[in-house]
């Protein structure tokens, strides 16, 4: 079969590999119906995440249909259609009793990370019952593929820290597709204002189509003191961060009103500078975390009533077997007007 790997900084390429098998009673293999690219397998491919060896096959989302199923998997048969989680738990274990499917004992992010992943013709999936979701007959496969990762990631770690609430006033830090699954996914609280703080106006312009209420390109404007005109000089209830550098951490710690949280979503690959100083006597509540993808069954089932409609960050489509071309586009974001791409098999 053929998948995408990584092959040391700055490398990657489309190999042959042998499909892969059950190698416990617990896995299943998935045929690839549709996989995407994420932020994440970009950070991959520049060299930032070293515990990736280099052969490894990249990719951590998508769905696809049930090849094979080890003896003891029990939810799930040959020819299953399933999403796949980026999270892969075993259900059981401690953490997993806690939900902390992120930091199974056995499990957490390993696709596409410590084993092969989701951009190849096959994948080979640990733990399957916990860790694969049937895909109601019907359901626009397109939209699940967000929920692998970037819906679950902007809903839990931004919009469920952050205590997104009826009437309150969101700043949303990072208008890329972590920043816009924040977006979609808080307008399930009904907040009254949505402010979206980015320096690319084409991902603003979006912004405001997903329910923005208020745009800042941060590159002309003064980020700090326009959110302070736009709320009367009172900061934002909840500030979340989705890009993940300290300049837009500073920004949150700013802009957060007395009471208020930031809910911080961003991968630091530095430190940043912790206004503790400022923040106490604002009584400000800060989070931070790894995706659990414990809340993808509550948002299958918001997609299915169309609450929430995330194939709207879906910019391009490709095929599979057009991946390079697909990461040309993705690797170039700004330029090309791309937000998530769709790689589709079938
Ligand atoms: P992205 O790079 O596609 O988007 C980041 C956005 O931030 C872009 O639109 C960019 O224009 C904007 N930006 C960059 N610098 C800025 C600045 N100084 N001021 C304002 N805006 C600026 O990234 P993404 O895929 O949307 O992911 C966002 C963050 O979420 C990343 O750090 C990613 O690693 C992280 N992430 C976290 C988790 C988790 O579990 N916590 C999971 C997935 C991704
Ligand atoms: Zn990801
Ligand atoms: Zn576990």
């Amino acid at each position: 079969m053929k998948a995408l790997v990584y092959q040391g900084p700055g490398q990657k390429a489309v190999v042959d590999k042998d499909k892969p098998t059950v190698l416990k009673p617990t896995d299943a293999v998935v045929r690839m119906t549709k996989t995407t690219i994420c932020g994440t397998d970009l950070h991959i491919i520049k060299g930032d995440v070293p515990t990736v060896e280099e052969g490894r096959t990249l990719g951590h989302e998508g769905v696809g249909v049930i090849e094979e199923v080890g003896s003891a998997v029990n939810n799930f048969k040959k020819g299953d259609r399933v999403l796949i989680s980026c999270i892969t738990s075993c259900g059981r274990c401690a953490n997993c009793k806690k939900q902390l499917y992120a930091h199974c004992e056995d499990g957490g992010w390993i696709l596409g990370h410590l084993i092969d992943g989701t951009q190849a013709d096959y994948v080979r999936i640990p733990h399957a019952d916990n860790s694969l979701y049937p895909i109601p007959a019907g359901e626009d496969e397109e939209a699940l593929v967000m929920l692998s990762d970037i819906l679950p990631t902007g809903f839990e770690i931004g919009v469920l820290n952050g205590q997104v609430a009826p009437g309150c006033t969101v700043a949303i830090v990072g208008a890329g597709p972590v920043g816009m699954a924040a977006l979609l996914t808080a307008q399930f609280y009904s907040p009254a204002h949505i402010i979206m703080i980015d320096m690319d106006d084409n991902r603003l312009e979006a912004a405001k189509t997903f329910g923005a209420t208020d745009l800042i390109n941060s590159a002309r404007q003064n980020a700090i003191e326009t959110v302070m005109a736009l709320t009367n000089n009172r900061g934002v209830d909840v500030a979340i961060e989705a890009v993940g550098i300290p300049a837009t951490f500073d920004i949150c710690q700013e802009i957060v009103t007395a009471g208020g949280n930031i809910a911080n979503v961003g991968v630091h690959g530095t430190s940043v500078d912790l206004h503790i100083e400022k923040l106490w006597i604002k009584n400000i509540t800060l989070t931070t975390g790894l995706v659990n993808t414990n809340t993808t069954p509550m948002l299958m089932k918001t997609l299915e009533s169309g609450k929430v409609q995330p194939e709207q960050l879906i910019t391009h489509h490709f095929a599979l077997d057009e991946i390079m071309a697909a990461y040309e586009v993705f690797g170039n974001a700004a330029k090309e007007k791309a937000m998530k791409v769709i790689l589709s098999a079938d």
